[in-house]
């Protein structure tokens, strides 16, 4: 921490630049990054070069079985963000096989995305749980096909060097559909299924994804501020 240089209730002390606001809460502010508004795809690129893909239907962008991963063109380490998504609202499927999807901070960290409305499965890996690693503190579902919002703070984790070893963690705090469920979470390292999560160096800055489930979900109105580490 820089040590403190201004006096209690300083007017030399710099004022923080102006943003406006969104008409709403749920609205990109002037400076913000808008990832997806309804029209198009262009900020999304497919990992798979081929294939089924993912397409935009009543201006949402539905995952396709088997389309892959989608990710942003422009990377991003710590960031505010915004996404919208809905399950499918015909349930089909059980447990992590009901409306999977998932956003991944960094291409990496999964917020799981999953219909949790009345499917019961393994907390860390239900609805904006951090994936195999921290169960939401509580679970404010909407029901299946209804929107539901994620507004994210992310803090990238960052290395010593270029080593797995990190001199300070990544964090993440969540509001799904408005409730806190993830209060400052420090994130243990990627997650791999079914083992402990661990670090594994990385850029500084990489694509927000989003994940093929196999299930139909839908995603609007994502839009990012990036922030200082
Ligand atoms: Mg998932």
């Amino acid at each position: 921490m820089a040590q403190q240089q201004w006096q209690v209730h300083d007017m030399n002390r710099p004022r923080p630049p102006v943003v406006t606001p969104g008409k709403t809460d749920d609205q990109p502010p002037s400076d913000a990054i808008v990832l997806f508004d309804g029209s198009n795809m262009d900020q999304w690129v497919h990992d798979k070069a081929s294939g089924p893909r993912w397409a935009i239907v009543d201006g949402a962008m539905q995952c396709a079985k088997d389309a892959g991963y989608i990710g942003t063109k422009k990377q991003f380490g710590s960031m505010q963000l915004h996404i919208e998504w809905a399950a499918p609202s015909k349930v089909e499927g059980s447990s992590q096989g009901r409306g999977n999807s998932g956003v991944f901070l960094m291409g990496t960290y999964e917020i799981q995305v999953l219909d949790s409305f009345n499917n019961d499965t393994y907390p860390d890996g239900q609805a904006s749980a951090v994936y195999g690693q921290h169960p939401p503190d509580v679970n404010a579902s909407r029901g299946p096909g209804e929107w539901q919002s994620y507004d994210v703070i992310f803090h990238r984790p960052i290395f010593k060097g270029q080593t797995d070893e990190v001199e300070r963690p990544g964090t993440v705090t969540v509001f799904h559909n408005g409730v806190l469920v993830q209060d400052h979470w420090v994130i243990k390292g990627i997650t791999y299924h079914k083992l402990q999560p661990a670090y594994k160096y990385h850029a500084d800055k990489m694509p927000l994804k989003l994940q093929d489930h196999g299930n139909p979900v839908r995603f609007r109105n994502v839009w990012v501020r990036e922030l200082a580490d």
